[in-house]
């Protein structure tokens, strides 16, 4: 650990963290993750510990939501966890609001791409209809922790809730943070926009805990723009998509078949066939002949 990492913990309020535990369920994090600090050096007052009383980028790590439970404030690397969390034992409570005003539908947009499948790759979140320039709203409290331009993602916000959990929004076409700053549910954060590897205007929504992808409609009923639950229980059920990815599945050919048949029937392009059972683009299927289509 290094020293701006221990400094920053140091000045964690013993009360706050334990207020934190209470709220959010405690327990499991404890396990999940080593408490590799210093208790006692957590007496410091957050006060004393920043000059002129504004905090620095070094402090903000205290400040940073649910900072115990991810020990990791990572502003540069969108994905930066190796948590697997597909293996967690029991459960975890997640509070995600109080009231119904903790929430905002980033953007009230047809569902384009749902998450789950797609062309033979996972895709790990929602894809929402919208206009370029479509203001695009926080969907909880917190403090970005990306806001960054990426190849694939385009402009990418991601926002660290205080519960833990993340979103992101990609395919911006403006953002109006940049990391370290808080934000509020329903706060403009940026704009709708096309950027990165997108094919047409849309927002790019995920959720993430520990790194880790959960179906946004886990959370959110998208058709009504509006939170499922107060409270979102997470155990390896939610992240078991992950070893369904894993799971090989295969296809008998029938008679007249061709691949581009068995590319539609399953989400899978015929590229990806042909290299999942190493074949030749020359290479004809016998009925009866069984290929890995997953
Ligand atoms: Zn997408």
């Amino acid at each position: 650990m290094t020293k701006n990492l221990l400094l920053a913990i140091s000045i964690i309020p013993l009360s706050l963290l334990a207020q934190k535990n209470n709220f959010y369920g405690g327990g499991y994090e404890e396990n999940l993750l080593e408490r590799n600090f210093n208790e006692s050096s957590m007496l410091l007052n957050a006060d004393e510990a920043l000059i002129d009383g504004k905090p620095t980028e070094k402090d903000s790590l205290a400040l940073t939501p649910s900072f115990d439970l991810h020990a990791n404030w990572d502003t540069r690397n969108i994905h930066s966890y190796s948590k697997d969390l597909s293996r967690m034992e029991g459960e975890i409570d997640l509070a995600l609001v109080k009231s119904n005003h903790d929430y905002c539908h980033p953007i009230n947009g047809i569902v384009t791409s749902d998450f789950g499948y797609r062309s033979g790759k996972y895709h790990y979140g929602i894809d929402l209809r919208l206009k370029i320039g479509d203001p695009i709203f926080s969907a909880f409290g917190g403090i970005i922790r990306i806001s960054q331009y990426s190849a694939s993602y385009g402009n990418v916000m991601v926002v660290r809730h205080d519960n833990g959990l993340e979103t992101l929004y990609a395919h911006l076409s403006k953002r109006h943070f940049s990391s370290g700053q808080r934000v509020k549910a329903g706060q403009k954060i940026g704009l709708g926009g096309n950027t990165g590897r997108s094919s047409g205007p849309h927002l790019h929504f995920e959720c993430r805990y520990l790194g880790k992808p959960i179906n946004p409609n886990d959370i959110i009923d998208f058709e009504n723009g509006v939170l499922k639950g107060k409270h979102l229980s997470i155990s390896r059920e939610t992240f078991s998509y992950f070893t369904k990815i894993k799971k090989k599945v295969y296809h008998s050919i029938k008679k007249g078949e061709t691949l581009y048949a068995v590319s539609r029937r399953y989400g899978v392009s015929v590229s990806n066939l042909f290299k999942m059972n190493g074949l030749s683009q020359k290479y004809t299927l016998s009925v009866g002949q069984t290929v890995r289509v997953r």
